[in-house]
Protein backbone atom coordinates (compact mmCIF):
# COMPACT_ATOMS: atom_id res chain seq x y z
CA UNK A 1 0.00 0.00 0.00
CA UNK A 2 1.22 3.39 -0.89
CA UNK A 3 1.34 6.35 1.14
CA UNK A 4 2.04 9.88 1.32
CA UNK A 5 2.67 11.86 4.31
CA UNK A 6 0.25 15.34 4.53
CA UNK A 7 2.70 18.39 4.06
CA UNK A 8 2.15 20.87 6.41
CA UNK A 9 3.77 23.88 6.71
CA UNK A 10 3.38 27.56 8.07
CA UNK A 11 3.20 31.06 6.41
CA UNK A 12 6.69 31.42 7.85
CA UNK A 13 8.06 28.79 5.79
CA UNK A 14 8.38 26.04 8.66
CA UNK A 15 7.59 22.46 9.03
CA UNK A 16 5.14 21.90 12.14
CA UNK A 17 6.91 20.00 14.92
CA UNK A 18 4.16 19.49 16.84
CA UNK A 19 0.61 18.51 15.79
CA UNK A 20 -1.84 19.96 17.61
CA UNK A 21 -5.40 17.91 16.94
CA UNK A 22 -6.97 16.04 13.39
CA UNK A 23 -10.57 16.63 12.98
CA UNK A 24 -13.13 16.40 10.74
CA UNK A 25 -16.24 19.20 10.20
CA UNK A 26 -19.75 18.87 9.17
CA UNK A 27 -19.21 19.80 6.06
CA UNK A 28 -16.64 16.89 5.67
CA UNK A 29 -13.44 18.49 5.67
CA UNK A 30 -10.69 17.05 7.92
CA UNK A 31 -8.80 19.63 9.65
CA UNK A 32 -5.38 19.64 10.97
CA UNK A 33 -4.22 21.46 13.31
CA UNK A 34 -0.66 22.44 14.11
CA UNK A 35 1.81 24.44 16.21
CA UNK A 36 4.54 26.54 14.54
CA UNK A 37 7.43 27.01 17.10
CA UNK A 38 9.37 29.65 15.08
CA UNK A 39 6.42 32.33 15.00
CA UNK A 40 4.65 30.92 18.60
CA UNK A 41 1.19 29.98 16.85
CA UNK A 42 -1.59 27.48 16.17
CA UNK A 43 -2.73 27.08 12.31
CA UNK A 44 -4.73 24.98 10.58
CA UNK A 45 -5.57 23.55 7.10
CA UNK A 46 -8.81 22.03 6.00
CA UNK A 47 -9.20 19.35 3.15
CA UNK A 48 -12.30 18.86 1.28
CA UNK A 49 -12.56 14.69 0.82
CA UNK A 50 -11.77 15.68 -3.07
CA UNK A 51 -8.74 17.05 -2.13
CA UNK A 52 -7.73 14.24 0.19
CA UNK A 53 -8.47 11.58 -2.88
CA UNK A 54 -6.24 13.96 -5.08
CA UNK A 55 -3.30 13.93 -2.37
CA UNK A 56 -3.22 9.61 -2.13
CA UNK A 57 -0.64 8.13 -3.96
CA UNK A 58 -1.65 5.99 -7.21
CA UNK A 59 -2.58 2.70 -6.60
CA UNK A 60 0.10 -0.20 -5.85
CA UNK A 61 0.19 -1.56 -9.10
CA UNK A 62 2.51 -4.14 -7.88
CA UNK A 63 1.24 -5.29 -4.96
CA UNK A 64 -2.13 -5.71 -6.75
CA UNK A 65 -0.32 -8.00 -8.91
CA UNK A 66 1.29 -9.79 -7.05
CA UNK A 67 -1.55 -10.59 -4.80
CA UNK A 68 -3.50 -11.91 -7.76
CA UNK A 69 -0.54 -14.06 -8.84
CA UNK A 70 -0.68 -15.41 -5.31
CA UNK A 71 -4.51 -15.87 -5.53
CA UNK A 72 -4.16 -17.82 -8.93
CA UNK A 73 -1.45 -20.10 -7.32
CA UNK A 74 -3.65 -20.91 -4.33
CA UNK A 75 -6.50 -22.13 -7.29
CA UNK A 76 -4.13 -23.93 -9.04
CA UNK A 77 -3.35 -25.83 -5.78
CA UNK A 78 -7.18 -26.46 -5.53
CA UNK A 79 -7.46 -27.68 -8.96
CA UNK A 80 -8.75 -24.30 -10.64
CA UNK A 81 -7.29 -22.94 -13.30
CA UNK A 82 -7.61 -19.18 -14.00
CA UNK A 83 -6.82 -17.88 -17.60
CA UNK A 84 -5.82 -14.23 -17.84
ZN1 LIG B 1 5.61 29.94 11.58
Amino acid sequence: MGYRAMQLACYCGQVPDRILEVGFTSNRHVVVHFWCSACSRVLFVSHSLDECEKSCPPPDVDAESQSSAEDARFLNSIGITTAE
